[in-house]
């Protein structure tokens, strides 16, 4: 479900906790989903400004796929 025109609506909850593409430590972060290495699997959650990177990364993708 999306906002028309707009972002899609967040239904994720931000809780304190440590980001896991910075390392910052006791920051508001949102669980973006599970992780997969090859030790197993773990919660891969980010902060803010490490999501707005992230968020970027994931337009770009969907454009390219969008264009492929
Ligand atoms: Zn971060």
């Amino acid at each position: 479900m999306t906002k028309r025109g707009g972002r899609p609506v967040q239904h994720r909850t931000w809780v304190v906790g440590e980001c896991w593409r910075c390392d910052r430590i006791g920051v508001p972060v949102l669980w973006l989903g599970p992780v997969q290495t090859d030790l197993g699997t773990g919660p891969f959650q980010a902060c803010e400004p490490c999501i707005l990177r992230l968020e970027a990364k994931v337009y770009a993708y969907a454009e390219q796929r969008d264009t492929a």
